[in-house]
């Protein structure tokens, strides 16, 4: 039986209701919000075959048994960015529980192999600004002690909120026990962006996650009186870093999908009267292909000491973070692609530029794919972030149909090309 899309959009709506306000989705993680919606998540598992934990780093598993051990792991997050969206990562989650479901339903509750939904803590990292927190103490990417410093904006600890919820820091690596016996995992996403729309797509098959260059670079020069220094003596840390942040739109123009963005610029003293003596930028580069990363990062260093020198400004640039780009599964995709073919008729194979944390779970050496559907306008992290309620239900039909597909390749009855 194919699984119930319209259960999915009741529950997302149910969860909406129970969780969000009139400024969109509140379940920033580790909150009661947060809490609040995992407990309504549990509640529907009542009359399913399953057992339900939380691993160490907070991630909820829902297992439904199977025959053999080997399993294959469905899943997303149920938390939200504050005033989010209905859909980001509660569709996959609600979806995977569907598929669950129908599966159960279809086996008597005893499938070839076992079937497992998970919900990662902390996908989006909105309070203390660590993304896919759960995910990557799974698959054992995560640091202790970066972690153990961070604090949200009223100065509490990421440690502190962790031991809230029953989650202890010193032992959040101990979730990667959760990789046993792992055959694949897949995940279903809103898109985010506007590729599928413009392209008049409902669906697509996720390529993998762009890598990321993420820096802060800071402009030297030097501060003066705004009225008594002439124009061709100043030397302008803001000047320099401005060339900078148009210039950085035609580094990403000359390669296809990357993208470059200068999010966050302070400028010292930052007064009115003051030529800016330092000017403290931001810059996020992303791209999937790992050379073109590199080049653009290069390309950016190169007209930054350039644009500096004619400012007569210096300038230095420290490393924030970076991850490389990670390739999804190539036959997952492929059976990605099919079974969005047979819904939807046509495919399309895009990037992501988001980070998931099906990037965690595939850089753990988990075969992983993740499909996409189409978002309104492009528009997520907004209370208006929307997909049409038919691209809905052909997202729902075609994962579960995905979901059949890898369980055949688990079990080794799949063609080598779909
Ligand atoms: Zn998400």
């Amino acid at each position: 039986m194919p699984a119930d899309s319209s259960r999915v959009i009741t529950n997302l709506r149910e969860l909406a209701a129970l969780t969000g306000d009139a400024n969109g989705a509140q379940r920033v993680a580790f909150t009661p919000a947060w809490q609040r919606a995992r407990e309504w998540f549990a509640g529907k598992l009542a009359e399913l075959p399953v057992t339900r934990h939380c691993d160490a780093a907070g991630n909820v598993w829902v297992t439904l048994p199977g025959a053999s051990p080997k399993s294959l792991v469905l899943g997303s997050h149920l938390d939200s960015v504050p005033n989010g969206g209905w859909l980001d990562g509660a569709l996959g989650v609600l979806t995977a529980l569907e598929v669950l479901c129908g599966i159960a339903r279809d086996t008597d509750g005893r499938p070839p192999f076992t079937i497992r939904v998970v919900d990662w803590a902390d996908e989006e990292g909105a309070r203390f600004g660590r993304s896919l927190f759960g995910s990557s103490a799974f698959a054992g990417t995560h640091s202790i002690a970066a972690d153990r410093v961070r604090t949200d904006r009223d100065g509490v600890t990421l440690e502190a909120a962790l031991a809230e919820c029953g989650i202890e820091i010193e032992r959040i690596g101990e979730a990667a026990r959760e990789r046993e016996n792992i055959a694949a995992y897949l995940e279903l996403h809103i898109e985010q962006g506007p590729v599928l729309e413009r392209l008049g797509l409902p669906l697509g098959a996720v390529l993998g996650t762009k890598g990321v260059e993420r820096h802060a670079i800071t402009f030297h020069g030097q501060e003066a009186h705004s009225g008594s220094t002439p124009m061709a003596d100043r030397r302008d840390a803001l000047a320099a870093a401005a060339r900078l942040a148009l210039e950085i739109r035609s580094i990403a123009k000359r390669h296809a999908d990357a993208v470059c963005t200068m999010g966050s610029v302070k400028t010292f003293p930052g007064i009115v009267t003051a030529v800016v003596g330092r000017c403290e930028a931001t810059l996020d580069q992303r791209d999937l292909d790992a050379k073109i990363l590199a080049t653009m990062y290069r390309e950016a260093q190169e007209a930054s000491r350039r644009f500096a020198a004619e400012e007569r400004c210096t300038v230095e640039w420290s490393r924030i973070w970076s991850i490389e780009p990670i390739a999804f599964h190539p036959h997952l995709l492929d059976l990605c692609e099919a079974a969005i073919r047979e819904v939807a008729g046509k495919s399309h194979r895009l990037p992501s530029g988001p980070l998931h944390d099906a990037a965690e779970v595939s850089r753990a050496g988990i075969p992983t794919v993740m499909m996409f559907v189409q978002s309104v306008g492009g528009i997520s992290h907004n209370t208006i972030e929307d997909t049409l309620e038919e691209h809905l239900e052909l997202s729902v039909t075609a994962f579960d149909k995905l979901a059949d597909k890898a369980m055949a390749w688990i079990g080794g009855s799949s063609e080598p090309r779909p």
